[in-house]
């Protein structure tokens, strides 16, 4: 036997799970530990294996006790889920470190707040009431129901595969809809976990179906034709390909995609509290964040003090094992994005850039870790302040007035988060109102909860995750006419 095959045989096992049971493919491909760059895992990737998914799937939802189940029951399944996944988070937490390299501090909170989205999700499966409305004519009674889309595709990216994952799956079983999910390549392996999970929990067979692999597989399920609803987080580019083959099914779709986040400072700000803000908002999860505050702008009287302590602050940061608890910031995720995250920061120095802080790979650790990274000497024209990076680099321009400072925030063809530093209680308000996207945080950055809505304007997408919203993306509404009287009327008339 060859040392490769020997290597391959150690590598842990894992196989998609369709109709309630694991489900093997001949198609198969390996995950890796970005920390020490080897395969560790191999799983499915077999676009063939969707189809069996879709057809579980409408199965459960068409003939299976899912839709019909009480509403209540449902809500006992999902709480279930969440409970086991709260019982099994510290497994899930290391498994999750292990697939995207992602500090065990940020994975193990994720993992331990799962339990909270379920709930929240089941308390609302027997509260999905339609209303009674208005009638033109009082021999009518008209009244809404709102029932479930169908079977939806669910595809979720790598930095935070189970919460993310989560956002989707907890309103859609809610709302009474059954999935077939794909993870992301890169993190295909607690998806699969969950789904495991899902039969424990005493889920019907085909509710919960999970179909690892690459873009054919999501390619696969975003051009499924028996897919009634679409949705997606992950970047711009792929966003492209999934909105393309849902208009070929005409399939609705919501869209969660990237940004380029600004962080406001004004000059009233507290600076210590903005600086942690500005640190947390770009070098948690190493920059891999969806909201990410890469763009930072500081008025001109505190740029030099604030400048000063993220450029101290960011060369103190811990990196290392992500499995250390003392570890602060992990590596990039692949070698692909530590190569494009330092052409990026190649591209800004040529541009006129000053790198004040990092812009290399720390030359102790090596590897995917990229320093903590604060570039100065740039404006709103600079590539780096256009593009998401999606690593631990944070551009800083300065402004002077509030009309100055929303026109620069605005100019980004993103729009999901912004974060407004300031004490004046109005001017905070002003802002969150003039800022073009779809959450503003005031004195703080990067909270999330079930509760509140979550989704972006412009190329940031479309739809919402999380808060009552996220109900809507799997509920039709049906109008339902009854006449009371017997009254008769023209049939050739519309009224
Ligand atoms: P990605 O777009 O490369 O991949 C996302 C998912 O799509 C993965 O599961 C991938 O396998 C799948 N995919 C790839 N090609 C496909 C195709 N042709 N058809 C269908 N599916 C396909 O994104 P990523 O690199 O995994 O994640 C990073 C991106 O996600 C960043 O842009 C980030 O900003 C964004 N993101 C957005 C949010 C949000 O909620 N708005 C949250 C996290 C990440």
């Amino acid at each position: 036997m060859t040392q490769n095959q020997t290597e391959r045989h150690e590598l842990a096992q894992y196989e998609n799970w369709i109709d309630g049971a694991h489900a093997a493919t001949d198609r198969r491909m390996t995950t890796s530990n970005p920390y020490t760059g080897t395969a560790w895992a191999e799983v499915g990737d077999d676009p063939a294996a969707v189809g069996a998914a879709v057809q579980a799937a409408r199965r459960a939802f068409d003939e299976g006790a899912w839709r019909t189940m009480p509403a209540a029951q449902r809500a006992d399944l999902i709480r279930r889920l969440g409970a086991l996944l709260t019982r099994d988070a510290e497994e899930l937490a290391v498994i999750e470190s292990r697939d995207n390299g992602k500090i065990i501090r940020e994975t193990s909170a994720q993992a331990k707040s799962l339990q909270s989205y379920y709930d929240y999700f089941a308390g609302m499966a027997d509260k999905l009431a339609g209303e009674q409305i208005a009638a033109p004519t009082p021999n009518f009674l008209v009244y809404t129901e709102r029932i479930p889309v169908g079977v939806v595709g669910v595809i979720v990216p790598w930095n935070s595969p189970l919460a993310l994952l989560t956002w989707k799956l907890a309103p859609l079983l809610a709302a009474g809809c059954t999935a077939v999910i794909k993870p992301s390549d890169l993190t295909p392996v607690t998806a699969l976990l969950l789904a495991e999970l899902s039969g424990e929990a005493g889920f019907p067979p085909g509710v919960i179906n999970v179909v690892t692999g690459g873009a054919e597989v999501g390619a696969a399920i975003s051009s499924h034709p028996d897919i009634d609803k679409l949705t997606f987080t992950g970047g711009g580019v792929t966003a492209r390909h999934v909105a393309r083959a849902a208009a070929e099914n005409l399939t609705p779709a919501t869209l969660e995609l990237g940004g380029k986040s600004p962080q406001i400072v004004f000059e009233d700000a507290d600076p210590e509290a903005a600086t942690n803000g500005l640190l947390a908002g770009i070098f948690a999860a190493s920059g891999q964040t969806c909201v990410a505050g890469s763009r930072a702008y500081l008025h001109v009287d505190i740029a030099d003090e604030v400048i000063g302590r993220l450029v101290g602050r960011a060369g103190e940061l811990v990196l290392g094992d992500p499995g250390d608890v003392a570890t602060e910031m992990g590596p990039a995720a692949s070698d692909d994005q530590r190569d494009r995250i330092l052409a990026m920061v190649d591209q800004a120095r040529a541009e006129g850039a000053t790198i004040a802080a990092g812009g290399v790979v720390d030359p102790e650790l090596g590897g995917r870790f990229v320093r903590p990274t604060v570039i100065t000497g740039v404006t709103n024209e600079t590539t780096i302040v256009r593009d998401e990076v999606f690593g631990p680099v944070l551009a800083v321009m300065t402004f002077t007035d509030e009309d100055e400072v929303i026109a620069l925030a605005n100019d980004s063809e993103y729009g999901l988060a912004a974060g407004v530093w300031t004490n004046d209680v109005r001017r905070a308000h002003r802002m969150a109102r003039r800022l073009d996207v779809g959450t503003v945080w005031v004195n703080t950055y990067r909270n999330v909860s079930f509760m509140a809505p979550f989704g972006g304007f412009k190329q940031s997408g479309y739809g919402k995750d999380n808060g009552l919203e996220a109900l809507d993306g799997y509920l039709h509404s049906k109008a339902v006419w009854v006449e009371l009287t017997g009254a008769t009327r023209d049939p050739f008339v519309v009224g």
